[in-house]
């Protein structure tokens, strides 16, 4: 394991940066999230889980701010950031992680690192050419590739530096769409998936970090399929089923649950 530890910014108050109340998304007639109320303890790996169609996503959606929800409210900080847009939220340090967009295959590793801070003091032409905030531009710079090497070395991906994006294997893009999220210093991460296709030894890897953050106070929020995963790697589960939460507890909770058992009966990935 690595030994490698990152520099967390010490903004962080409340034990659960993140909390959902009577959360409710409809889409016309359809109700995708129906009054769902959690929250999500400081410095931890929280798996979020349900079948195809429980609102996993849409919650997920609304609490970055992608949809405005129909009723309820979502606190991070116990700032109420429902109304606030997706660049606002990620701002104040909560970041979901995304797919390295196609448009980005086609720049190095590097680049697609240093696009991301929200550090960056502009790259104005005005700004850079007005006498002192050339300087600090430059400064600003140094600064955002000293983190983008601290990162991708703890990743285990300083290596790629200077590969097309384009040319990572699937866990090396996953990796670095991890890197990426976490070079604005957030506090809090949601992942949507982010181990689909990822071979073991990179899963691994990418899982111990997620560890070594949340020992360090960052808090992680997971929606993943493989249960095993889930259930070995995830202190807390919540488990969503109808737009509802049908369950909330550690891996033995939720496993001896009557109700998530009768949700799920019959259903092979939970009888494992
Ligand atoms: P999950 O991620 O758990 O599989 P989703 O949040 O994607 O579930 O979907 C929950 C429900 O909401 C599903 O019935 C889905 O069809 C519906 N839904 C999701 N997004 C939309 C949308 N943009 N428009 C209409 N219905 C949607
Ligand atoms: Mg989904």
């Amino acid at each position: 394991m690595s030994q490698q530890t990152l520099t967390l910014s010490e903004n962080t108050t409340t034990e659960t940066p993140l909390r959902v109340e009577s959360l409710r998304k409809e889409f016309g007639g359809i109700t995708a999230v129906a009054d769902t109320s959690f929250a999500v303890e400081k410095g931890s790996l929280t798996g979020l889980i349900g079948p195809n169609g429980a609102g996993k996503s849409t919650t997920f959606n609304c609490i970055t701010g992608v949809y405005t929800p129909t009723a309820g409210r979502v606190y991070f900080d116990d700032t109420d950031i429902t109304t606030d847009s997706p660049h606002e939220i990620a701002q104040q340090g909560l970041v979901r992680t995304f797919q390295i967009a196609r448009e980005l295959s086609e720049m190095t590793v590097m680049e697609n690192m240093m696009l991301s801070p929200k550090h960056q003091q502009g790259e104005s032409l005005l700004r850079s050419v007005l006498p002192g905030l050339r300087e600090a531009v430059i400064k600003q710079e140094e600064k955002n590739r000293e983190r983008v090497w601290e990162m991708l070395e703890f990743f285990e991906i300083d290596h790629l530096a200077g590969e097309y994006a384009g040319n990572l294997s699937g866990g090396q893009a996953k990796l670095l769409e991890m890197a990426r999220a976490l070079m604005t210093d957030p506090e809090v991460v949601l992942l949507d998936e982010p181990l689909a296709g990822v071979n073991p030894t990179l899963e691994q890897k990418l899982l111990d970090r997620i560890h070594t953050l949340c020992d360090e106070g960052y808090t992680f929020l997971l929606v993943e399929h493989d249960m095993n995963i889930i259930m070995n790697h995830c202190e807390r589960i919540i488990v969503m089923h109808q737009g509802q939460v049908l369950a909330d507890g550690d891996a033995d909770a939720i496993r001896e649950n009557e109700r998530v058992i009768d949700a799920y009966l019959g259903d092979p990935v939970w009888a494992q």
